[in-house]
C-alpha cells in the first residue's frame, strides 16, 4: 500500500468512526422552562434528542454522549405549527428559510384557499428541494376545479360529470396522505360553485375521516350566508370543519367577534365540530378583486361601497401590482390622489389596468396585484385569537405583508406578554398541540418521549416581531433556537443551512 492510500484508509476509518459517533450522540437542551404544547404549566427540567426524536424528558443529567445546549432558563416549546400557510415556495425560493424559522415555526399546513399541489409533485419536490420546515398538505377545491374544467371555464357551476372526475381525484390525493379539502369560496376560481358541488366533494372528505377547511365564501357582505354554508358542511357531514383566518372584515360588523364566537359556539353545542384559525393582524393581503363581493368590478357604488366598508385606503397599502411598480408601498388613497381620482374610481381603475395586464402578459408569473388592506377591528382580532376553538396561524408568504415573518412572535410578544390576553401556555397550545390535535398530526406538537424532536427555544420576555409593511422581512427578536427532526435549522437570527423537513402524510 503507497503512503497515498495508507492516507486515503485513515480519513475513510476517521470519517466512518465520526458518523458512528453521529449516530450515537444525544443533544441535552437543559436549564429550560418546558411548556410541553398540552396546555398543561411550565415546568423546568430538560430535553433530551437523539437523531430526529425526543427521547427523554425531566430532570436530567448530562451525560458522556451529551452535546449540551444551555437554555438559559428560556422557555423550551415544541416546534411552531402554521395552520394556513403559503411559505412553500418562499422555503423553496430563499432556501435559509427566515420567514418560517425566524418566529419558531418547523411546521407549515399548506394547500389553502383552495389552491394545492399534487401530493406526488409535491413529495417529489420536497426531495428535490428541501426546504426547513415540515410541509403537510390540503387538497384545494379551486385546482380540482382547474384540472378538471380548464383554467379559463371556472365562472359557472359544475356539472355533475365534471363533480364526479373531481371525487375521484380527490379521493386518490386523500389516499396520498393529504389532511382533507380546502376551499377559497371567496376567489373567482370557487367562488360560482354551488352549495351542492362543495357539499358532494366536502362528504368524499368527511368518508375518508379527513376534515374541511375553508375560506368562506364572504368575509364581509355575505358573511352570515357563507357562516351558514360551513356550519351545514359540519352538520351533514359531521367531520370536523374549520374557518381559515376567521374575521370581521365589514366595517359596521366591527365589535361583533363576541356574537359571532356565540353563533359558533351554539352550533358546537349541536355537534358541529367547528374550529378556526387566526393570524394577530387588522388588515388582510389579498386581491383588489376581493373587494368587489358581487365581482361587478366597473360598478362605482360597489367601488364606493369597497372603500368605505370594506377597507382604510388611507391606511391600506398595495403590496404588489406588475403594471406599475411605482404604486407598490403606497395607501390607495396617496394613489388616487397621484392619478387625481376618488378612491373608488382608483379602486375600478387599478382593477381594470391589473385586467388588461393579465390580459397582455398570459405567462406572467406571479400576482399581479395585491393590497394589505386595513379592514379590521383590533378588539375583534383579540377575541378570536382567545377564542378557546381558535388556532394561531401567519396566512403568510415571503411577500409583503407582515404576517409571513413576525404573526407567531406577535401573539408571544404582543398579545400574550404585553397584552396579558391568554397565559403562555394556552397560546404555546394553540399553536402546536391543539393544531397538531385539529390535523391528526400524531407525533409532533408536544413534548413527550417518542415525539419528534421539533422544538424551539425563545425568550418570553424579549420574544417580539418586527416585520411591518415597508420592511416586512425584518426578523423577530427572542427566538434563540429552532430544532426541526433534531436538526438545528435557526440560531440566534441566523440559518443554520440544515433543511431537514419533512413531507407529512395524515
Ligand atoms: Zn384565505
Amino acid at each position: 500500500m503507497n503512503k497515498l492510500s495508507k492516507c486515503t484508509l485513515m480519513v475513510v476509518i476517521i470519517l466512518l468512526q465520526l458518523k458512528g459517533f453521529a449516530q450515537n450522540a444525544t443533544t441535552l437542551i437543559t436549564n429550560v422552562q418546558i411548556i410541553n404544547g398540552t396546555g398543561a404549566k411550565a415546568f423546568k427540567g430538560a430535553v433530551r434528542i437523539k437523531n430526529d426524536r425526543i427521547v427523554e424528558v425531566g430532570n436530567l443529567k448530562a451525560n458522556a454522549s451529551d452535546h449540551v445546549v444551555n437554555g438559559h432558563g428560556y422557555v423550551l416549546a415544541p416546534g411552531f405549527i402554521d395552520a394556513h400557510s403559503h411559505h412553500l415556495g418562499d422555503l423553496q425560493k430563499n432556501i435559509n428559510g427566515l420567514s418560517t424559522a425566524n418566529q419558531g415555526i418547523s411546521t407549515i399546513v399548506i394547500g389553502q384557499d383552495g389552491g394545492s399541489y399534487p401530493m406526488d409533485s409535491l413529495a417529489a419536490d420536497m426531495k428535490l428541494k428541501p426546504v426547513v420546515a415540515n410541509v403537510a398538505s390540503y387538497v384545494g377545491h379551486s385546482s380540482l376545479r382547474e384540472e378538471v374544467m380548464g383554467e379559463k371555464n371556472l365562472f359557472r357551476n359544475a356539472t355533475q360529470s365534471e363533480i364526479d372526475k373531481m371525487k375521484v381525484i380527490l379521493q386518490s390525493e386523500l389516499n396520498k396522505g393529504a389532511l382533507g379539502l380546502s376551499t377559497g369560496l371567496e376567489y373567482e376560481q370557487a367562488f360560482y360553485s354551488n352549495r351542492d358541488e362543495v357539499l358532494q366533494l366536502a362528504k368524499v372528505a368527511a368518508n375518508a375521516n379527513t376534515r374541511y377547511i375553508s375560506h368562506i365564501r364572504s368575509e364581509d357582505v355575505t358573511m352570515a350566508d357563507a357562516l351558514d354554508e360551513i356550519i351545514q358542511i359540519g352538520k351533514i357531514t359531521k367531520m370536523p370543519v374549520q374557518i381559515s383566518h376567521i374575521k370581521l372584515a365589514k366595517k359596521s360588523d366591527w365589535g361583533t367577534a363576541d356574537k359571532m364566537i356565540r353563533q359558533l359556539e351554539q352550533a358546537r353545542t349541536q355537534g358541529v365540530q367547528i374550529t378556526a384559525d387566526v393570524y394577530p393582524y387588522t388588515f388582510w393581503n389579498s386581491t383588489l378583486r376581493v373587494l368587489f363581493p358581487a365581482r361587478d368590478y366597473t360598478n362605482l357604488a360597489s367601488a364606493q361601497l369597497a372603500v368605505t366598508q370594506l377597507f382604510d385606503p388611507t391606511a391600506s397599502y398595495i403590496v404588489q401590482y406588475a403594471p406599475n411598480t411605482a404604486y407598490v408601498g403606497k395607501t390607495l388613497a396617496e394613489i388616487a390622489s397621484i392619478r387625481k381620482q376618488s378612491n373608488a374610481q382608483c379602486l375600478i381603475s387599478l382593477v381594470a389596468i391589473a385586467a388588461d395586464f393579465k390580459e397582455k402578459n398570459p405567462g406572467y408569473k406571479g400576482s399581479i396585484e395585491a393590497i394589505a388592506a386595513k379592514s379590521m377591528e383590533e378588539k375583534d382580532v383579540s377575541k378570536f385569537i382567545a377564542w378557546e376553538n381558535a388556532v394561531i396561524c401567519s396566512d403568510g408568504n415571503g411577500g409583503g405583508h407582515p404576517r409571513g415573518y413576525g404573526s407567531f412572535t406577535r401573539v408571544l410578544g404582543k398579545y400574550v406578554r404585553d397584552e396579558k390576553l391568554i397565559p403562555l401556555e394556552k397560546a404555546i397550545y394553540k399553536m402546536t398541540g391543539q393544531t397538531a390535535n385539529y390535523l391528526g398530526i400524531k407525533d409532533r406538537g408536544i413534548i413527550e418521549i417518542g415525539k419528534k424532536a421539533d422544538l424551539v427555544l425563545f425568550d418570553p420576555n424579549t420574544v417580539m416581531d418586527h416585520a411591518v409593511i415597508g420592511n416586512s422581512h425584518a426578523l423577530s427578536d427572542g427566538i434563540s433556537m429552532l430544532w426541526v427532526n433534531g436538526q438545528v435549522v435557526y440560531k440566534n437570527k441566523k440559518a443554520t443551512g440544515n433543511r431537514p423537513g419533512e413531507l407529512i402524510k395524515r
